[in-house]
């Protein structure tokens, strides 16, 4: 694609998995790249793969502190930000309501839901200053359908969504555009969990079920992209006609 070019992207949770490959879309496109988890040498290991225009930290998306100090890093680094992927999560705890313990169910919401608040609220100033930025949330079909034994991912995720649609209402006449996007099923670490733990039809579904990351990687690529301007505000999932249409013509 290559029009990202210039543009300073934050990916959280891109030490493996879908922000792995959402990184990757990113670079092909020409962004420059500050990569975080709590895996920092996984982060580390995949800026160096993709070279200068890549840098990694530490982050854990519920604590401020971490959050503000990773933005901080992306604009010392860069000089900007103009990208937010909030892509870090958790599935656990999984188990039927009232079983898990309710410190876990509590961090699960803290990643998951006020880890997107604080990744946005930490980043909106330089996006404001620059009168333009882009926020992808990942979503996930969980957020609209209750599944058994995901009580507290599906109450994060129905979190965002209305997050993603709060971010919308109020930022629309400021330049920032905002996207929640649910990237269907991908075969990564969340799976195997998912398959471990046994709840809900999903833990049935085999590896070869899934898509690979590069699906919904691409679709984040796409609506960073000027590409992506139509779709500004929506909650998307990546198999949506219009979105693949759009994907495919440009
Ligand atoms: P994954 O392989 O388990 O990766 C999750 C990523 O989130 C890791 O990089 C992890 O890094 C990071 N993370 C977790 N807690 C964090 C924290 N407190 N602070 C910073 N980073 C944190 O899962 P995935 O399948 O790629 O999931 C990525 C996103 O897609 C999640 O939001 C998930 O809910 C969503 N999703 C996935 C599927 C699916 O089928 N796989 C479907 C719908 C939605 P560290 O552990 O190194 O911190």
């Amino acid at each position: 694609m290559g029009d990202l070019q210039g543009k300073v992207a934050l990916v959280t949770g891109a030490s493996r998995g879908i922000g792995q490959a959402i990184a990757r879309e990113l670079a092909n496109a020409g962004a420059s790249l500050l990569l975080a988890a709590r895996g920092e040498e996984a982060c580390r290991a995949l800026a160096d793969e993709i070279g200068a225009s890549a840098d990694a930290c530490y982050l854990d998306v519920a604590d401020y502190d971490s959050v503000k100090a990773a933005v901080g890093a992306a604009i010392s680094r860069f000089g900007r930000l103009d990208i937010l992927i909030n892509n870090a999560g958790v599935n656990d705890p999984i188990g039927l309501v009232g079983n898990a313990d309710p410190a876990g169910w509590a961090r699960c919401i803290e990643i998951n839901l006020i880890g997107v608040h604080n990744m946005v609220h930490a980043s909106l100033p330089m996006m404001r200053a620059s009168g333009e930025g882009v926020i992808v949330n990942i979503s996930s079909g969980a957020a609209f359908l209750a599944l058994e034994g995901w009580s507290a991912y599906c109450a994060s995720k129905a979190g965002v969504a209305m997050l993603t649609a709060s971010i919308a209402e109020e930022l629309s006449g400021e330049g920032i555009r905002v996207y929640g996007l649910q990237p269907g099923t991908v075969e990564t670490a969340m799976q195997q969990k998912i398959r471990a733990a046994g709840y809900s039809p999903v833990a049935q579904m085999q590896p070869a079920d899934h898509l690979p990351a590069e699906v919904p990687a691409r679709a984040v690529a796409f609506l960073c992209s000027d590409g992506g301007k139509r779709f500004n505000g929506r909650e998307l999932r990546v198999s949506d006609k219009d979105l693949c249409d759009a994907m495919a013509a440009s």
